[in-house]
């Protein structure tokens, strides 16, 4: 293959997926896999990543838990020693719970910001100065709609998604002309197990395999950030099913 080829496609490129045991971070690493990526997995179920590693055949699958610099730091170096130097983060572990606001315990509120604010800009910390040294690498952030529609039910969620694209602007403008690539990406809802008991009506979700369909063509060629929306007016239709305080 040639030189061009491997620039623009998955192939080839050393892709970390955190929270990749399952839902989106499964679907986009086992899609990344498929397309020739030497994919390492991290989440913080130990167990089920590691099995989902084998399943998808993953180059590596461990422990990580993106909210403790420790084991982010030790993960990335395990990653680099068994599959070399890192060409793509995608930092797409995240939590989403719901609920009315005045019931939201402060334990969960820095729960959600800790893992999807924190754990994207540590883990875009710890890779960036060997980005920067080589000239090029791809930072992947995985936001939402719900970061640019507010939705009831989800305040907390929706402020962390909000400073995950704003997050990953910024980067972008601060590192242009560096070569090193910074993208968004902003899925509906889609059908996994976060949102599992929530009331986002079935019919109108995306599937992992959209996400990861998206992902997969953003590596191959960045772009600053890709939506991914199966049905127009899901947003809409979710809001009039949830409460309004
Ligand atoms: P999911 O709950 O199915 O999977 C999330 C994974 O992250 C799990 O495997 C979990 O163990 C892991 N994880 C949680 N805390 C972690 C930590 N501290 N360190 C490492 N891993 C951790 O959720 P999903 O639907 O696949 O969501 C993946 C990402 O996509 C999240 O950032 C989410 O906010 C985003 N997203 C999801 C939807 C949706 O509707 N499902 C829509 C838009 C964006």
């Amino acid at each position: 293959m040639s030189t061009e080829r491997i620039t623009r496609s998955a192939a080839g490129k050393v892709v970390v997926v955190t929270g990749g045991a399952r839902g989106i971070g499964r679907a986009v690493a086992s899609a990344l896999a498929d397309a020739g990526a030497v994919v390492a997995l991290g989440d913080i179920d130990a167990s089920t990543v590691a099995s989902t590693g084998t399943e998808i055949g993953a180059a590596t699958a461990r422990h990580l838990d993106v909210t403790d610099p420790a084991s982010f730091t030790s993960f990335l170096a395990e990653v680099e020693k068994t599959c070399g130097p890192i060409d793509v983060l995608i930092n797409n572990a995240g939590i989403m719970p719901v609920g009315r606001f005045t019931e939201e315990t402060d334990e969960i509120t820095r729960r959600i910001l800790d893992i999807n604010v924190y754990g994207v800009i540590l883990g875009t910390k710890l890779v960036l100065p060997k980005f920067l040294a080589r000239g090029r690498g791809h930072v992947v952030n995985m936001a939402s709609m719900a970061g640019e529609n507010p939705t009831p039910g989800m305040a907390t969620y929706c402020a962390s998604k909000q400073a995950v694209l704003s997050f990953t602007e910024t980067m972008r403008l601060e590192h242009r002309g560096t070569g090193v690539r910074f993208s968004a990406v902003l899925p509906t809802f889609t059908r996994t197990e976060m949102i599992t008991g929530t009331r986002a009506p079935r019919a109108l979700l995306a599937e992992p395999a959209d996400v990861a369909a998206a992902v997969t063509a953003l590596i191959a060629r960045p772009r600053r950030r890709v939506s991914v929306t199966r049905t127009a007016g899901v947003l809409a239709a979710f809001n009039k099913l949830t409460p309004r305080p």
